[in-house]
């Protein structure tokens, strides 16, 4: 039987960030490092896949610094850590390493100067997401005021209108993390922030990317984690610039074909924490039931790279 035409668009950039790649190499060193087990607070990066594998490898994964024993080395994720979660790993003599990306570091580095300055702070960003509470963390508990949508903007109770800054989680939608700060300077016009917001490169060119290939699309998958904070505005992108299906899948096994039905092209990305094998696997299924070109839709082109400490150490 012949299978029937399929263009399938390809997002570029895609996938994997410098952040994410420099976490599980530090989970990777660290295994090589001190043998298994290696404790790991919060899933390393949002992706099962990467999980299972580390696991296999001897990694454990936990929530909270409390599940770890003193005697095995922890890893705390990108996404970040209160100040706390250090400051007791130190206080029980712990070997730890900070995976922190660099990019959610300097986020918490800004949110201490301007305390620091003494302003408050209101972050915008999604409560519970572990980059909210590890960036919150960073000053004393009532410092950071969180707002999640424009409505917020209207309700949130300040110190001083005059003597306010702004930070952002790295993973938000642009438009409407700049809809978020436009009511703010509106509300507060003296409030100090970011040139822009805080979003990071990798999070704004993987939405650059799907606003140019989700009108092209007749349907959308973004392969990532339902609890990827990135990859699920990429879904909330893509529909919004014009593609009437878009969903997320984890794998292929995922891809509902029954709701694919009768398209003729498919576009494809994926989030940051998300592997090219699962990309590829998604490709090849759609390469066992249709005859599929591909076309890229490339954006931007990424050369950002984070070092990797040569040797892991520890903080004094
Ligand atoms: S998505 Fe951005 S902030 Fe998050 S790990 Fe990747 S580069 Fe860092």
């Amino acid at each position: 039987m012949t299978k029937p035409p399929l263009t399938l668009y390809l997002a570029a950039p895609r996938g994997f960030c410098a952040g994410v790649d420099r976490a599980i190499k530090i989970v990777e060193m660290a295994l090589q490092k001190w043998g298994p087990p290696v404790y790991v607070r919060h899933e390393i990066v949002h992706n099962k896949y990467v999980v299972d594998d580390l696991r296999a490898k001897g990694a454990v994964f936990v929530e909270e610094l409390d599940e770890c024993p003193d005697d095995r080395p922890v890893i705390f994720s990108a996404h970040g850590v209160p100040k706390a979660v250090p400051a007791e790993a130190a206080r029980r003599e712990m070997l730890f390493v900070d995976a922190t990306c660099p990019l959610v570091s300097k986020v918490h580095i800004e949110a201490a100067r301007h305390h620091e300055n003494g302003l408050q702070m209101i972050m915008i960003g999604h409560a519970g997401h572990p980059e909210t509470v590890g960036t919150m963390g960073q000053l004393p508990e009532g410092e950071v005021l969180l707002v999640e949508t424009v409505e917020d903007v209207a309700s949130v109770r300040v110190r001083d209108p005059e003597r306010l800054a702004f930070v952002t989680q790295t993973t938000l939608s642009v438009d409407d993390t700049a809809d978020i700060v436009r009511a703010l300077q509106a509300r507060f016009p003296a409030i100090v922030g970011p040139h822009k917001e805080d979003i990071c490169y990798a999070t704004t060119n993987r939405q650059e990317a799907v606003k140019a290939m989700a009108p092209l699309a007749d349907a959308m998958l973004v392969v990532g984690a339902p609890n990827s904070s990135n990859s699920k505005r990429l879904v909330e992108v893509g529909a919004r610039a014009g593609c009437g299906y878009a969903q997320l899948v984890q794998r292929a096994d995922d891809i509902d074909w029954r709701a694919l039905d009768g398209i003729s092209s498919i576009g494809v990305t994926a989030g940051a924490s998300a592997p090219e094998v699962l990309i590829n696997e998604v490709i090849d299924a759609f390469r066992a039931k249709y005859s599929v070109t591909v076309e890229m839709v490339e954006t931007a082109v990424e050369n950002v790279e984070f070092k990797v400490p040569r040797v892991l150490r520890v903080p004094a």
